[in-house]
């Protein structure tokens, strides 16, 4: 029988796994890929899609049964362990935070346990929620070894500037740094650049992870130098439902009209970016098909602050070699990738329009000053990859 490695990725209505078979010392090939969602709501439901995309199972579950995320476990764990006829190899975690220092995966045990919740604090929206299954895991299964990759772990090669805001130092000492999200995705974005793309990956790269969340990444020499995304996740670019770039004047102000903590937060993290602008929806698609202003208005917002985020990130790197589209959008809007270069005609980028309603790779005209390029992210395989070579380091 193949040996096999899982990847959890648990949020707080969500659970997504991926199964990969493991074909050779460090070859990975994907087999199912699932998701239990609505957790905590009247109908979580599973579903599970083979390597070729046909259904393999889509049913309701009973909401006693996910009530919350270690209950969810369970119901993915036992339909895992049916199907399979086996355990995997080892399970590989996304975990949004890895703090100040993890700057590689881990394999976890009970004192990385109790290192990784003491940063709940710092995510508590996410990390709680990233380390409840793994704790199921280790109570129910010990014997598989489990592995945390972390968001924040890309971007631990920042230089000790990157890494501060201009605040003083104590706050600095008390954990108040620029950590930078979405690694994972970067890290996969720079390695696929070697393979696909060798001549431009050792270049100074901005890459752009435009999804439900969105931030930047300045890549030098295959490395990240600086992100739009800092303390948290709600830092620099527009979001789905996250601000970005907000006067932190704004939130002494709220504070003063007498909102509580839970309210800014339930604010910043659900109600804001692109569903606060537009008033109808945080979903790209559903703006796109919008001809109303505040439609348009939202999508004007987007492009004009994520253009700006992305230039500015050149300055860590003195230029700009080439631009990365990745995620939901940046794979797949031809529109939003256009308007967002729309704004960079001054500096000589110009996109060419077959190409870029083609997805690329290559989207920019030869003339282009800087050459745009769309990349497909893949943070599972990251996550497959990492846990494989831990477990069986070559
Ligand atoms: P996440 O994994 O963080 O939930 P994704 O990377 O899947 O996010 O990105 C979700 C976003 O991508 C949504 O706003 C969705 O509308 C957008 N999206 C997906 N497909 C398209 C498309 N064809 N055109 C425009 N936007 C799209």
């Amino acid at each position: 029988m193949t040996d096999t490695i899982l990847v959890i990725n648990a949020g707080s209505s969500s659970i997504k796994f991926h199964l990969y078979d493991i074909e050779g010392p460090q070859e990975l090939s994907p087999r199912l890929g699932g998701q239990l969602d609505g957790i905590g709501t009247r109908r979580p439901r599973l579903r599970v899609r083979n390597a070729a995309g046909e259904t393999l199972v889509e049913r309701e579950i009973a909401p006693g049964h996910a009530a919350d995320v270690p209950n969810a476990q369970e119901v993915v764990g036992t339909w895992l362990s049916g199907h399979l006829g086996g355990a995997p190899l080892a399970i590989g975690h996304r975990v949004v935070h890895g703090g100040p220092d993890l700057a590689e995966p881990v394999l976890v045990d009970d004192a990385l346990l109790a290192r990784l919740e003491a940063l709940s604090p710092l995510a508590p929206l996410h990390q709680p929620n990233n380390l409840a299954p793994i704790r199921v895991i280790r109570e129910r299964r010990p014997e598989i070894p489990q592995v945390a990759c972390f968001d924040t772990a890309f971007h631990r090669t920042h230089s000790d500037v990157a890494d501060r805001y201009a605040v003083p130092e104590r706050l600095y000492e008390q954990g108040v740094r620029r950590y930078g999200f979405h690694g994972l995705s970067y890290e996969y974005i720079a390695q696929r650049l070697k393979k696909a793309l060798p001549d431009i990956a050792m270049g100074r790269i901005v890459a752009a992870h435009l999804g439900s969340g969105v931030s930047a990444c300045a890549i030098h020499q295959g490395r990240s130098v600086d992100s739009t995304m800092g303390f948290t996740a709600l830092e620099g670019l527009p979001m789905g439902t996250r601000p970005g770039r907000l006067d932190a004047g704004a939130v002494l102000w709220m504070m003063e009209q007498g909102m509580g903590h839970d309210e800014i937060e339930h604010l910043l993290y659900y109600e804001c970016g692109l569903k606060g602008l537009s008033g109808i929806s945080n979903d790209m698609r559903e703006l796109l098909a919008s001809d109303t202003p505040a439609a348009r208005r939202a999508l004007a917002y987007f492009a004009w602050r994520v253009a700006e985020g992305m230039m500015g990130l050149g300055c860590a790197m003195n230029g700009i070699d080439a631009i990365v589209f990745t995620a939901g959008v940046g794979e797949n809007s031809p529109q939003i990738r256009q308007a967002i270069a729309d704004h960079w005609g001054w500096l000589g980028v110009e996109l060419d329009p077959e190409r870029n309603a083609r997805h690329g790779p290559r989207i920019s005209t030869e003339q282009s000053r800087i050459g745009v390029y769309v990349v497909r992210t893949n943070e599972e395989l990251i996550i497959a990859q990492h846990t494989l070579a831990l477990v069986r380091p070559q």
